[in-house]
């Protein structure tokens, strides 16, 4: 496959959420930041939330709009609390003030004249109308008519409070003007993703022979390797192993030319470095195109598969380890 779709961390964060079986992710806001549960263990939470939306933008998940955050405008924490002010001088010491009126005699006024020891005396007639810390006890005779708020330094009467938001990470206090107010989704894992996973798990297997087969001849490996190339442009490959200083650059095909073709175009840009495709469906046509193109094409259902991945070995060994370091070495040896 040309290129690679998703990168090894995105690749290892859905296949760990479809073995663990989880099929959404939903967000909630910590002290730690925006956290996701089943996930919630990765460190970094913007890198994660970063990470999903790219996931959603080629569709491996499928984003859901799910709830709103406050976020500090100081320093992006979305552990915000809230809190109530004067609209005058935005002091936070503010009250709120019930008032009460008592039907039978009409008697109204802020809660506070009918506090008596922690219950409800009506000031007008005497009477006990229940506890002043429990409304289901109030009477039916006691109505609540009504609220304003104080501010308790400087007296200020006034019906709605500002709402102002306290970020205890950085300190800063900011409202609505200034605070950021971002979308949270939730994510749920699409088909994409399962086919995905599956394709993985299938190519793993059919390339285990392979993969123990370099092994066995002590070459190194790498899966989605990138290299750049001598124009410029990075390059990358399904697989890339290593001996020396040699480089086996592999690509996997499911039977199509044009996989070789951009492995030859790819294998040109990085000169030294031998290429291999390893095909999966049997295709004839892609052998004898691998001979004109000079890559070997190592399909693991035929009988040769072992010498053709052989001899690319061989010609590996061949290569002399570069002495970079010699010259350098006796000039420096000749200063001294
Ligand atoms: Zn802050
Ligand atoms: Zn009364
Ligand atoms: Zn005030």
């Amino acid at each position: 496959m040309v290129g690679v779709i998703v990168s090894d961390s995105e690749k290892e964060l859905l296949i760990f959420l479809v073995e663990k079986g989880v099929e959404r992710l939903e967000p909630s806001i910590t002290p730690e930041g925006i956290k996701y549960n089943n996930i919630d263990q990765f460190e970094n939470w913007r890198e994660t939330i970063s990470l999903l939306n790219s996931l959603e933008e080629r569709e491996y998940l499928t984003g859901e709009d799910y709830d709103r955050a406050i976020i500090c405008p100081s320093c992006d924490s979305p552990h915000v609390y809230s809190r109530y002010a004067c609209p005058t001088d935005r002091s936070i010491f503010i009250k709120k003030i019930i008032l009460l009126r008592h039907e039978p005699d009409g008697y109204s006024g802020e809660l506070e004249n009918f506090e008596q020891k922690g219950r409800l005396v009506c000031p007008k007639c005497g009477k006990d109308l229940g506890s002043a810390h429990d409304k289901e006890t109030w009477g039916p005779n006691l109505k609540e008519i009504g609220y304003s708020f104080e501010c308790e330094h400087n007296g200020h009467r006034f019906e709605r409070p500002l709402v102002v938001h306290y970020c205890p990470l950085c300190g800063s206090t900011f409202d609505y003007r200034t605070a950021r107010y971002v979308p949270l989704k939730a994510y749920t894992l699409s088909q994409k993703t399962y086919d995905m996973v599956k394709n993985t798990a299938d190519t793993e297997k059919l390339i285990k022979p392979i993969i123990d087969f370099l092994y066995q001849n002590e070459l190194q490996i790498q899966y989605g390797f990138e290299i750049k190339g001598v124009s410029g442009s990075t390059h990358q490959f399904d697989l890339a192993a290593t001996i020396g200083p040699s480089l086996l650059l592999i690509d996997y095909s499911f039977g199509d030319s044009q996989e070789l073709v951009a492995l030859l175009g790819k294998k040109l840009d990085i000169p030294g470095a031998e290429a291999a495709l390893i095909d999966f469906f049997d295709n004839e046509e892609l052998l004898n195109l691998g001979k004109v193109y000079n890559i070997p094409i190592i399909d693991t259902g035929k009988k040769n598969w072992i010498t053709t991945l052989q001899n690319v070995i061989e010609k590996m060994k061949q290569v002399p380890v570069e002495k970079k370091e010699t010259p350098r070495r006796r000039l420096w040896e000749r200063r001294r």
